[in-house]
């Protein structure tokens, strides 16, 4: 797309969101050969984390990495690129109007958590970006949402070095990682009472740390499971996260004594929150957690919107269930741009 255009674009489908769901289902629709648009705000990958779990990747692939190859695989299929904010999104008959803001020059909008990586003008060369002035405005007539989560690892200094190498959140993803290491986990709640219990598959050096003032909100039962199973429990807030060069290196409590914990890897366990704003905007129905509900076809409530990955509700959040997802959205958009005659037989709109 060239920065001179600023008519509404008539689509076939734009995709909001160039995370593994969103360009999972750029490929497919790319392969059906649906004039496509891929929207993503953020210019790389914010966390440099590795995938170890995903089938191919025996030594681990990086989630920039990921990223890199399907805009590749994308674009390969004439699916177009665009850099930017989508700010809004609502239904205009039978299609939706989208508006998209330019990235500001300084990095990202402040509502993002997470670190700020400036605007790369190389990667806005490459995959077009919306141009300065008013907001660009798209006309489509399916839209997907993969919008993702907004993680909530606690502020500190070094931590964006950490997350991904020595901070994690997930046991599904990174477990394994933790193979015989020295673990704190911080975190108040069952989940976090889970997660230390869980870690025991990986390592019996594990600890657990409220990490607020007000202590624990469990009941005394699973604090005795703790102790029965060898992990120490602090109810208190951490006054220091130590690290160095990516590496944590010890949690320092918020305690009289400022107890020192020794630690080669922290799992924080803190809910994320899913990016729905767009979703509240076309009246997505969201779950109690905020997640789209989405039927096992990524089919939203609203006919023409689907939705894929974090973002939803249906399945655990990791890379091979977020491609499947974008993958199977893909597919329910397809079929509704389909001409009456191309679809089965007595099928009035979708699959
Ligand atoms: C530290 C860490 C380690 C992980 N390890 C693993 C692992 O080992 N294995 C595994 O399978 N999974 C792992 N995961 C999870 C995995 O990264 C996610 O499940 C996956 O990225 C989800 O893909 P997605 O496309 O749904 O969302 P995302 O990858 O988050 O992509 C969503 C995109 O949508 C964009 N966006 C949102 N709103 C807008 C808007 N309004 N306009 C334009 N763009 C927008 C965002 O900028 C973002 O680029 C890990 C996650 C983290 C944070």
């Amino acid at each position: 797309m060239t920065s001179s255009e600023r008519s509404p674009r008539e689509l076939d489908c734009v995709i909001v969101g160039g995370g593994a769901a969103g360009l999972s289902a750029a490929v497919n629709m790319g392969r059906m050969r649906r004039r496509t648009l891929l929207i993503d705000e953020r210019d790389r990958f914010l966390w440099r984390h590795d995938i170890h779990n995903l089938l191919g990747f025996p030594d681990g692939v990086s989630a920039t990495e990921i990223r890199r190859l399907g805009w590749r695989h994308a674009a390969k299929y004439g699916v177009e690129l665009l850099i930017g904010h989508v700010a809004t999104a609502a239904p205009e008959g039978d299609r939706f109007r989208l508006t998209v803001e330019r990235l500001p020059e300084g990095g990202l909008f402040g509502h993002l958590p997470g670190p700020r990586v400036p605007r790369d003008p190389e990667m806005a060369r490459i995959f077009g970006e919306v141009p300065e002035g008013a907001p660009m405005e798209v006309l489509a007539r399916t839209v997907i949402l993969a919008t993702g989560v907004f993680g909530h690892f606690p502020e500190f200094p070094g931590r964006n070095e950490c997350v991904g190498r020595s901070l994690f959140w997930c046991i599904h993803c990174d477990g394994y990682e933790s193979l015989n290491r020295v673990v704190g986990v911080v975190g108040h709640d069952d989940d976090a009472v889970q997660t230390a219990l869980d870690l025991l598959v990986f390592t019996d050096r594990v600890t657990l740390v409220a990490g607020r003032p007000e202590g624990f909100e469990v009941p005394a039962s699973r604090l005795a499971d703790l102790a029965a199973n060898g992990i120490a429990a602090h109810a208190s807030a951490v006054a220091e996260y130590v690290n160095e060069g990516g590496q944590m290196k010890d949690l320092v409590l918020d305690d009289p004594g400022r107890t020192r914990i020794p630690v080669e890897q922290v799992y924080t366990v803190r809910r994320t929150t899913a990016a729905n704003g767009l979703a509240k905007q076309l009246g997505l129905a969201l779950n109690p957690l905020g997640q789209i509900v989405v039927t096992s076809e990524q089919h939203t409530n609203v006919a023409g919107v689907y939705a894929a990955g974090d973002a939803t509700s249906l399945h655990d959040h990791q890379v091979s269930a977020a491609m499947h997802e974008g993958n199977q959205a893909a597919c329910g958009a397809n079929y509704r741009l389909y001409a009456p005659a191309q679809r089965a037989l007595g099928d009035a709109e979708e699959c």
